[in-house]
């Protein structure tokens, strides 16, 4: 296993051939291939005159997805010095950084701001040496043991994989939601909630996210109606009290949006009834959707075994059906979606990581 202490010799080293050329080619030249910051290889150009490939980075461990489950994964591996890189391409943080108050995560009794959460899980990452690119991954495939992550701009490899890409919200899934979306339809209030001051908007869903991002929302608007199809809310009971006792919020129980209308922007929406049956038109000039969330696990669809809904199934440890591919946060599937748990995946998964990095030698 390779590790990065302060002072490490190892070299660039450049090696000529095509792709397939490179790896047979390292036996024959005692180099062993872990122990190379990059390698630089020399690909056939397309028939467009794009190189293929480009550079292959080398790591011991890969982190795909920077919020709360990957920055705790970086700074564990990259704390036990084990050569680490975290691909994202967002905002590290992930959905922390839309959160205005995060009141659920120990060690601030009077909560904490989400972006700035965010911006101390960075730090102390970075602080032991995390390494963190900005770059969008198109593929997660295998080479034998190791596993290739190519994104938009270059191709890195490692021994172990840790994929922490979290989840995003759900589409309702009606006429206009596409239409007007950053036309008056949203996914994220603290994103967009100051565009609406003094606005009549409506928040879809029932869950802790409908909930927090409506509180939210009375901070600019006239008046939020939460329209959820039961007449029970999913969301913490604290922020039911909260939602209740907050007289710019109101309910509309057992209705669910069928039309979003509207010219440039959002106007109206037409709603059901669904105990009724009775359809009405609103005057609104926002819709914020809020009906759940799916894994963002696509480029990982037919490599480790998911759920129906994409959803990674693991171990306890976070081990992925393939060895040395590990998942932690939101994109796991498991049974509660927190900070609080996200960070506790990501410390174990980092952990296994580290283990399986010692058994392989
Ligand atoms: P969620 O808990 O899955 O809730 C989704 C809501 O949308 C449910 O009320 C569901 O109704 C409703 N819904 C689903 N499909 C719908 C459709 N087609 N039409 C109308 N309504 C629909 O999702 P979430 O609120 O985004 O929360 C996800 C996870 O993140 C949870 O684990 C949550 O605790 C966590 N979270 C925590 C916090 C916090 O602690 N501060 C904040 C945000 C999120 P039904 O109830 O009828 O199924």
């Amino acid at each position: 296993m390779t590790r990065n202490p302060k002072g490490s010799t190892r070299r660039p080293i450049l090696i000529g051939g095509g792709q397939r050329d490179i790896f047979p080619s390292l036996p024959t030249l005692a180099i062993d291939k872990r122990d190379l910051d990059v390698l630089f290889c020399i690909y056939p150009v397309t028939k467009e005159g794009r190189m293929e490939g480009g550079v292959r980075k080398v790591y011991d461990v890969i982190i795909v997805g920077g919020g709360p489950a990957g920055l705790t994964a970086g700074l564990y591996t990259s704390r036990s010095r084990l050569r680490s890189v975290l691909i994202e391409n967002g905002l590290l943080g992930g959905q922390m950084t839309t959160t205005e108050l995060v009141e659920n995560y120990p060690g601030f009794p009077q909560g904490i701001a989400g972006d700035e959460l965010s911006r101390l899980m960075e730090e102390q990452a970075k602080r032991f040496g995390l390494e963190i690119v900005p770059q969008y991954v198109v593929e997660i495939k295998l080479e034998g043991d190791k596993k290739v992550v190519k994104t938009e701009e270059a191709t890195y490899l490692c021994d172990a994989l840790i994929i922490c890409t979290g989840t995003e919200y759900r589409k309702l899934g009606v006429p206009g939601e596409k239409e007007f979306a950053g036309k008056g339809v949203s996914y994220c209030a603290t994103c967009d909630g100051a565009f609406f001051q003094g606005n009549q908007i409506v928040v879809v869903g029932g869950g802790d996210s409908a909930l927090t991002e409506a509180l939210y929302l009375t901070k600019f608007v006239k008046e939020v109606t939460i329209i959820h199809r039961r007449e029970a809310l999913r969301g913490t009971k604290i922020y039911q009290e909260k939602v209740f006792g907050n007289p710019k919020i109101k309910m509309l129980w057992n209705s669910v949006i069928q039309e979003i209308r509207g010219d440039r922007t959002v106007h109206s929406i037409r709603v059901k009834n669904l105990k009724t049956g009775e359809v009405t038109e609103h005057d609104i000039q926002g819709v914020f959707l809020f009906v759940g969330l799916l894994p963002k696990t696509q480029f990982l669809r037919g490599l480790v075994e998911t759920d129906e809904d994409g959803y990674v199934l693991t171990g306890e440890n976070g081990e992925t059906s393939v060895k040395g591919i590990f998942a932690a946060g939101d994109c796991r599937k498991k049974l509660v979606r927190q900070i609080a748990t996200a960070v506790g995946d990501g410390a174990t998964a980092a952990c296994a990581a580290e283990k399986y990095l010692e058994m392989k030698g």
